[in-house]
């Protein structure tokens, strides 16, 4: 890796140029933190783990006609994406109440929501990410009226497509976070990654709140065995394909 040129590293994944200005090569760490990089730590083969299942739902996603960065992976913890200006907002979508939803509202850890909730987060870790209303990405100029729309549309869009995908694989989708970039010619494009790192999976074939966690929660939550439930998460992923 050492010859290339990095363009960006940020805490789970370096990209670098190539010699085409229009695409970037993404590295995925096995480095793993929370709770805004204040717990820091390491899981055993996650950047490979991360990068072939993410290839493998953005390829699902492209497929089912949602336009993503998603080019090829050359190696097993690289990816090529195609270079995009990220929007500074995580769009979370809900389906169960979890993690700082149920921390903001009271709502108690696995209360099914009536529809889907979209969220938009500033991607800004001196602020600690905060919760955004669109009055605000609007006052901010985070993005443009239609592009809050886009991105709810195609966030509900993609809960769909990934919903239906993990429940055949035994998974239940209980939130995940997204990212989006707009490319050279002004598409907006899904970005990032989409993994155990970025979306809270549940077994469906547990019961017990801890043991079901295939996500990070269990290196947030220190439950153990995370390598183990990545892995798990892959194998079913790439069976159901
Ligand atoms: N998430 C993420 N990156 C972040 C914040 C959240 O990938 O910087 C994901 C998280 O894994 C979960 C969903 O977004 O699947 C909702 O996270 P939440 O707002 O509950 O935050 P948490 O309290 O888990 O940090």
């Amino acid at each position: 890796m050492s010859n290339k040129e990095k363009f960006y590293e940020g805490k789970a994944k370096i990209l670098y140029a190539t010699e085409n200005p229009e695409v970037l090569l993404t590295y995925y760490k096995d480095e793993a933190t929370a709770f805004n990089a204040q717990k820091r730590g390491s899981i055993a083969g996650k950047g490979e783990i991360n990068c072939k299942i993410s290839s493998y739902l953005f390829n699902l996603l492209e497929k089912k006609g949602i336009p993503t960065h998603f080019i090829d992976c050359p190696s097993a913890k690289e990816m090529r994406v195609k270079k995009v200006k990220i929007l500074p907002l995580e769009v979370v979508v809900r389906n169960i109440a979890a993690g700082s939803l149920c921390k903001q509202t009271g709502l108690a850890e696995g209360t099914v929501l009536k529809k889907p909730l979209v969220e938009f987060y500033y991607k800004n870790d001196e602020l600690g990410d905060p919760l955004l209303t669109s009055d605000r990405i609007l006052i901010m100029e985070l993005a443009t009226p239609e592009q809050i729309e886009q991105l709810r549309t195609l966030a509900l869009r993609i809960n769909d497509i990934l919903s239906e995908f993990f429940l055949n694989c035994g998974i239940t989708l209980v939130d995940f976070k997204l990212e989006f970039g707009i490319d050279s010619a002004g598409n907006l494009l899904l970005a990032d990654e989409i993994s155990p790192d970025t979306c809270r999976l549940w077994d469906n074939s547990e019961k017990d709140p801890n043991r079901r966690v295939m996500d990070k929660d269990r290196f947030r939550r220190d439950l153990g065995n995370v390598e183990e439930a990545y892995r798990r998460v892959l194998e079913r992923v790439s069976f159901n394909l």
